[in-house]
């Protein structure tokens, strides 16, 4: 039986050109700044997004706790929707690693909410409460169903938090499909964060990596906390080869891994319309007991809490696949 996994955009493999290019990839010990192909990438995604620098991580879990710990230190919070990755993917690692404490706001689409944001905001009033430091939004969101925020929304909370002296930490693990889907410049996004995380290895393909974004003091200061947390990593160009690689390969195409979405949403019953980038969420009372349906069917999907299934198109299915999928599901 073949089977397509719908899981993750996380489950590609390294197409054969992109081996090639970590094949011929120039390298150096990074430790010592001496990897000229990490610093190509560093350099690149920075000026893709407006910066002035840019870190490579091994995850994006650990560009997230650098990013964030940028900006909140110990006994300070951060607030962000409650779906967040931040709050629930990263197995706690901003309390347990970094002493931040957070508080959220629920939105169904993972949306900012100024007004929900502006009842939580917590000044710092001296020796009574956590003071927040930093909100962290996510785009798209994936736990909303690869929700798009849309950049007016961003240039809101960016004024809202200067007002308030607090900094905005973007969650940009799939910042391209924002990008992609809606035609805003990755730069515009840039310039609503004071930090941002983002993936190479999602929806672009490459097997390992991720980038913090920010001012060149921060960023030579996460360089810092990456060696503390043993994410000093060598000779790896290899790896940041295959980041240069999907950004000069893997971007444009996201737009298919959309269109399939679509079609999967279709035939799951749930509206195309309410589809914006590579993920598909829907309720069933059964999510865990369909999932297994699904497997037994030779196709891949995942429960992403008791009553919602999650399906993410990415680069290793084709349209065909995604039209097998979705009769599969239709049929189900
Ligand atoms: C996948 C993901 C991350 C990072 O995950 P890693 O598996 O640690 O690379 C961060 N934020 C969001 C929204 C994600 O989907």
């Amino acid at each position: 039986m073949t089977v397509l996994d719908l899981r993750s955009d996380t489950v590609t493999r390294p197409t054969e050109a992109m081996r090639a290019a970590m094949a011929r990839a120039e390298v150096g010990d990074d430790v010592y700044g001496e990897d000229p192909t990490v610093r190509a990438l560093e350099e690149r995604v920075a000026a893709l997004f407006g910066h002035e620098a840019a870190l490579f991580t091994p995850t994006g879990s650990m560009a997230n706790v650098l990013a964030v710990g940028l900006v909140v230190a110990p006994g300070q919070e951060v607030l962000c929707e409650a779906r967040a990755h931040i709050a629930r993917a990263e197995l706690g690692a901003h309390a347990a690693v970094s002493g931040i404490t957070m508080r959220t706001w629920s939105h169904p689409r993972g949306q900012v909410d100024l007004a929900a944001l502006d009842d939580l905001f917590a000044p710092d009033l001296g020796p009574f409460f956590v003071p927040t430091a930093a909100i962290s939004v996510e785009n798209t969101h994936n736990f909303a169903g690869g929700a798009v925020l849309p950049l007016a929304d961003l240039q809101a909370l960016r004024a809202f938090a200067a007002e308030r002296g607090a900094a905005v930490h973007l969650d940009g693990a799939r910042i391209w499909n924002a990008h992609v889907a809606t035609g805003t410049p990755l730069a515009a996004y840039g310039a609503c964060a004071d930090v941002l995380a983002v993936c190479l290895s999602k929806g672009l393909g490459a097997p390992v990596g991720s980038l913090v974004v920010g001012p060149a003091d921060l960023v030579a200061e996460a360089r810092i906390r990456r060696k503390r947390l043993g994410g000093g990593m060598r000779q790896v160009g290899i790896l940041a080869a295959a980041g240069l690689h999907a950004l000069d390969h893997h971007v444009d195409r996201l737009a298919d891994d959309h269109d399939h979405a679509r079609l999967l949403a279709d035939a799951c019953g749930a509206d195309p319309a309410g589809v914006a980038t590579n993920i598909v969420t829907f309720d069933r009372p059964d999510a865990v007991a369909f999932v297994e349906k699904a497997r037994a069917e030779g196709l891949l999907i995942g429960a992403v809490g008791p009553r919602t299934v999650r399906l993410v198109t990415h680069l290793d299915v084709t349209r065909a696949d995604a039209e097998a999928a979705a009769k599969v599901l239709a049929r189900l």
